[in-house]
């Protein structure tokens, strides 16, 4: 059984469903179709969902979001049947706007009908080219905990559910992104978290094979929209596209590989475009190790940096420090301490897959027994590779590149498969493309 993702734009327009449907027409082992909403729908819910917008802009959004399912519906044989249901999702979403904004509960609903949407019309695209499918509320069986906006999937639920919900030698569509938690209340696994809601399923029908279908042919070596002359790699460790993912490479959702990795499923990444081309096979151990195979770049990025002279000589600073963030659910990526200060990078960007949200109740906290200096405007920088804890010569040449830059902070040895460091925002794209072009080779 194959589980196979598309993303928004491999379902964003008509030609671009068609496009994906031939490809699941293609192989009678696709068995189970998990797609997102169309691309651009999330970020214009999103953006509904704030509180501080008007009504020109409300409108404006909601026009967005009629004129790309419209689009796509006029094309449909079905498009009678198409427009009814759009209509009525449509007006509930108005309906549902008077809600958003008090509960986080009530955003996620909104949220979910992108998904819903994308794959009501998708399913009909499907039959069209002959795939005989049946359409699968993933709420069904993606069981998460409540962290509406984050949730954490149940796994024994999801596997439970699916034995019950997901007959062998049948084919089915359905949404990524979205669960239901105890109580049946919808909620969403993150941005860009349909990757993770496939490999998820994957995981539970024990599926032999993932393919993540996007709009690139595969990991590229960097992002191939900063860096034109990046390519695509034709094989990658787990270890090293999970490291990727988490440093930037949106093209696979950071939560995506663990699911696949326990249950041993293959991996592939693909484009839906060009479907003939290989793409990349994530795979447990690749057979070319270099020790940099990859840059990835994760802006918006803040440096949090803590000091406390009462420290010096004391136990217990990491350990206060370490729990308060914990308590409110603070995930830090990049640590550098000294005795008394410790520095450390939240990833605040707004689609972030784990945005953090650094309050002034948590700096006040802080401040209670430090000194604390937030900067913004940083961008972190991850060469992704193997061994790289324990290979000699890439440092000197790495410092020399990378003279006439500030660099904030570096992180090296803690990991084989990274060297990361923060630079300034605006000169973020600039060193990637000088890295790129220093240190990876065809
Ligand atoms: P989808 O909607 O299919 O999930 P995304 O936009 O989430 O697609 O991810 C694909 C995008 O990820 C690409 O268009 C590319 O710009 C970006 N990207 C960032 N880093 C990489 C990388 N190393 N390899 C491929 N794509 C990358
Ligand atoms: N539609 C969701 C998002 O844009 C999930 C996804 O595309 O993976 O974040
Ligand atoms: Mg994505």
């Amino acid at each position: 059984m194959i589980v196979s993702k598309f993303g928004g734009t491999s379902v964003g327009t008509f030609e671009a469903m068609q496009r994906s449907a031939n490809i699941v027409a293609a192989d009678s082992d696709r068995q189970l179709i998990v797609i997102s909403a169309t691309s651009g729908t999330t970020n214009d819910l999103v953006a509904l969902s704030a509180n501080n917008i008007d009504s020109t802009q409300r409108e404006e959004l909601l026009g967005n979001i009629e004129k790309r399912h419209i689009d796509i519906i006029e094309q449909c044989k079905e498009q009678d049947k198409l427009r009814d249901i759009f209509y009525k999702e449509f007006s509930a979403l108005r309906e549902h706007l008077d809600f958003v904004g008090r509960d986080k509960r009530w955003k996620d609903q909104l949220f979910a009908f992108g998904e819903l949407m994308s794959t009501k019309i998708f399913v009909e695209v499907l039959k069209e080219v002959g795939v005989d499918v049946e359409w699968l509320d993933a709420r069904s069986v993606m069981k998460t905990d409540s962290t509406f906006g984050n949730a954490d999937p149940i796994l024994a639920s999801i596997k439970k559910k699916a034995d019950k919900n997901i007959q062998k030698g049948k084919t089915y569509l359905t949404q990524g992104f979205i669960g239901s938690d105890v109580f049946g209340n919808t909620t969403t696994l993150g941005r860009g978290g349909s990757d993770f809601s496939a490999s998820l399923f994957a995981e539970a029908i024990g599926a032999e094979t993932l393919e993540i279908w996007t709009d690139v042919a595969g990991v590229y070596t960097t992002d191939p929209r900063i860096v034109p002359e990046a390519f695509p790699i034709q094989e990658i460790s787990f270890d090293e596209a999970a490291e990727l993912s988490v440093f930037g490479g949106k093209v696979l959702h950071p939560a995506t590989l663990k699911p696949a990795i326990r249950g041993g499923v293959n991996v592939r990444v693909a484009s839906s475009t060009h479907p003939d081309l290989p793409g990349t096979y994530v795979v447990k151990v690749a057979d070319n190790k270099p020790p940099i195979r990859a840059i990835s770049l994760r802006k918006d990025q803040t440096l949090l940096t803590v000091n406390s002279l009462e420290m010096l000589h004391q136990h217990g600073f990491l350990a206060h420090l370490f729990k308060t963030l914990a308590e409110h659910k603070i995930s830090v990526d990049l640590v550098s301490t000294s005795e008394v200060s410790v520095a450390l990078t939240l990833d605040t960007a707004v689609n972030a897959a784990n945005k953090v949200e650094l309050t002034d109740d948590i700096i006040e906290e802080l401040e209670r027994f430090a000194e604390v200096i937030v900067e913004d405007g940083l961008a972190l920088i991850a060469l992704i590779g193997n061994n790289l804890q324990k290979t000699s010569g890439i440092g000197g040449p790495l410092f020399t590149a990378l003279e006439t830059y500030n660099v904030r902070l570096i992180c090296h040895g803690a990991s084989p498969n990274n060297l990361c460091f923060l630079v300034d925002h605006e000169q973020s794209e600039d060193v990637v493309r000088m890295l790129h072009k220093k240190f990876i080779t065809e």
